[in-house]
């Protein structure tokens, strides 16, 4: 892995592989995570600044309220009409889904931003590598 180039993912496989492992998505390598929530500022290997501006990941959420909402969705379609749940049964099961797996999903979901915003703007993505040395640990929040 220590001779991966560092650069934005080549393919949208790579960007999504990357945003699951919950990795750099320039080098692969570097963790983006250094406790069950808390985000490094930058890449241990590459230097690559994660949060690429203030509020950068806002976007996040609507990831993962895209896919809450969408497997709740699909879910409740298959489990009350082709299994025949109850809504008794069926309601109160997805509202606590509802409820956990946003929360579940959180790291994935920042990542996956982080991974597919490096992966459709590869120019933008290399702009938080070129500065790396020039601020040394400013903070943005
Ligand atoms: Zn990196």
């Amino acid at each position: 892995m220590g001779t991966n180039q560092v650069r934005p993912p080549d393919t949208l496989g790579d960007a999504i592989r990357r945003g699951f492992g919950l990795r750099c998505p320039l080098c692969g390598v570097g963790k983006l995570f250094s406790g069950l929530v808390r985000m490094e500022s930058r890449c241990h290997c590459c230097g690559f600044r994660y949060e690429r501006g203030p509020g950068y990941f806002l976007g996040s959420t609507y990831i993962n309220y895209g896919l809450t909402t969408l497997l709740t969705t699909w879910t409740y379609i298959v489990c009350r009409f082709v299994l025949g749940i109850e809504q008794r049964w069926l309601i109160p099961a997805l509202v606590g889904f509802c409820l956990v797996f946003p929360i579940l999903f959180f790291r994935y979901a920042r990542s996956l931003w982080l991974s597919l915003d490096c992966y459709f703007d590869r120019e933008g993505a290399m702009e938080g590598l070129a500065e790396e040395g020039q601020e040394g640990v400013k903070k943005t929040f």
